[in-house]
């Protein structure tokens, strides 16, 4: 992995998180998980329980994100979990692709049959002439209620979101970035043109792009999925992929055109402004709690997550440093406050901050360890000198953990939206020069061959005009694949494909994934 700057604590090689990134980064990642107290592996295979602190971070994405979809003029609406097997029957493309992944619900009794040793075992039975399929995704489903609700030109364009839980069966799931059942949003919509679809597509592909760099600090890599990554069904899939701090990359979301694939197989049609029958041009797109994996992978350090201020569950927590029995009240009614006065006249992305006074009785080493392996952007201290002195001990996450400043409390209150918008932006440099150092250019098949079989760090960025055979057949040997045909680099300068050699203006991103 990219070498982390080392902090004066993992100098000292006393990192709050065992192993360290440069030693086991998949570990790593899970340990992170665990210190923070975002989520733990559950008894059900695949799945887990998302903790409050890791919830919280979900409900942030989903109220931020929820706003734009609003007021790019979507609305939400909610579907069946259960879906008839004989929806899926109707695309046979779709339906292949998520073959392998679909649990199915086959019963809808349980008999109770008592043992000879007194127990009781619970006996499915109530057998269903049709299985249904427990959502994988929902264009099926959604495009049923779209055929009843389209009569119309004039019902179009329909702009449907729905918030809700999927299940993919997956065979290697990790926390966050690959679960059996996660959360996301999808978006489902039909429109009267192929240009008005497109354009949907596009507009919610930049939604994500600017949403991951200015909410969730991650640049990305903006592009178009060569047709052996597409979404099963889709005409066009567009991607945003993040490369995380093992050089890595994670597909974060996705925004499909499917053309007219899904409303033929469900009759979306509407009678057209000439008075003929048309099908709708459909499109659909999602994000999931994979997002928070790709922050976890993004920012985090050898002690622990880092947040970025906008997703933070909390973004100031104010620790009482109370040594005096004397003066303890006064600190930590100075404490409760500060957070009152932050919390009522200071907002950030145009939401009140969120502050949180950590008033437990435990060590103050423990208390601050706790939140610093936690990812809280900004740590304040207040003690008997702070107090007297009218000043605050401030503490950044994007600093060292030992490092500290002393600054009188009305200039930190004055500027706390300014020391959280310049943390944003400290963590989307980093992760933007480790996105930008670690792509590189290569015009020729010996390099890329050998990138790969030395297990070089890095993507690779080349010109690429091979088909799709070709392109599968270099994704096996490599264990590699394409992330994507960056959308701004599609026509840029001419120059020989690194297969093929002819000439093409098309370049292609290269790597390894989650
Ligand atoms: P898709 O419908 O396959 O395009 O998926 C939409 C988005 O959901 C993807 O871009 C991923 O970011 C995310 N996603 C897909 N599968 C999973 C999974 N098993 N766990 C978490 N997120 C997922």
């Amino acid at each position: 992995m990219a070498k982390p700057q080392s902090s004066k604590s993992s100098a000292k090689n006393k990192t709050a998180i065992q192993p360290t990134r440069e030693a086991d980064f998949p570990e790593w990642y899970q340990q992170v998980v665990r210190a923070a107290d975002l989520a733990e592996n559950s008894e059900t295979r695949g799945c887990m329980v998302i903790k409050p602190w890791g919830y919280g971070i979900w409900e942030l994405i989903q109220q931020q994100l929820d706003a734009q979809f609003k007021a790019t003029g979507h609305q939400n609406a909610y579907f069946p979990l259960l879906i008839p097997l004989s929806y899926l029957e109707k695309e046979a493309g779709h339906a292949e692709g998520f073959a392998t992944e679909c649990a199915v619900v086959t019963h809808h009794r349980l008999e109770t049959a008592k043992q000879e040793d007194g127990s009781v075992k619970m006996i499915p039975t109530g057998e269903l002439t049709e299985p249904y399929v427990i959502r994988p995704t929902s264009e099926t489903i959604i495009g049923a209620a779209f055929s009843r609700w389209v009569e119309s030109y004039r019902d179009l364009p329909l702009l449907i979101n729905q918030w809700a839980n999927v299940m993919r069966w997956e065979m290697r799931p990790r926390m966050f970035l690959r679960t059996a059942e996660f959360l996301w949003q999808e978006g489902h919509t039909a429109h009267e043109t192929k240009e008005e679809a497109i354009e949907e597509t596009r507009t919610i592909h930049r939604l994500y792009e600017t949403f991951l760099r200015d909410h969730l600090a991650i640049p990305v890599i903006a592009g178009e999925k060569t047709e052996a990554e597409r979404f099963p069904g889709a005409d066009m899939t567009l991607t945003v992929e993040a490369m995380v701090q093992d050089l890595k990359a994670i597909q974060a979301g996705t925004s499909h055109y499917l053309g007219q694939n899904f409303s033929k197989a469900q009759d979306i049609s509407f009678t057209a402004r000439d008075g003929s029958q048309q099908h709708a041009y459909t499109t659909s797109w999602g994000v999931s709690t994979r997002l928070i994996g790709t922050l976890i992978m993004a920012h985090s350090d050898d002690d622990g997550l880092v947040l970025p201020p906008r997703v933070a569950t909390q973004q100031i927590v104010i620790v009482p440093v109370t040594p005096k029995e004397d003066s303890r009240q006064a600190i930590i009614d100075a404490c409760e406050a500060l957070a009152e006065v932050l919390r009522r006249e200071k907002s950030y992305g145009g939401q009140p901050l969120r502050v949180h006074v950590d008033k437990r009785d435990i060590g103050g080493g423990v208390k601050k360890w706790e939140w610093v392996k936690k990812g809280t952007p900004i740590r304040i201290e207040i003690g008997p000198r702070d107090l007297e002195g009218g000043k605050v001990c401030l503490q950044r996450r994007d600093q060292a953990a030992n490092e500290k400043a002393f600054v009188p409390k009305e200039d930190f209150i004055r500027n706390v939206t300014d020391i959280l918008q310049e943390i944003h932006s400290n963590l989307l440099a980093k992760a933007t020069e480790l996105r930008d150092s670690n792509i590189s250019e290569c015009n020729d098949l010996e390099t890329f061959e050998k990138h790969w079989s030395q297990e070089m760090p890095g993507w690779l960025s080349t010109p690429w005009c091979g088909s799709r055979e070709q392109e599968e057949e270099l994704s096996k040997k490599h264990k590699i694949t394409i992330r994507c045909l960056p959308i701004d680099q599609q026509d840029g300068p001419e120059a020989p494909c690194v297969l093929t050699g002819e000439a093409t203006s098309q370049r292609a991103i290269w790597g390894r994934s989650y």
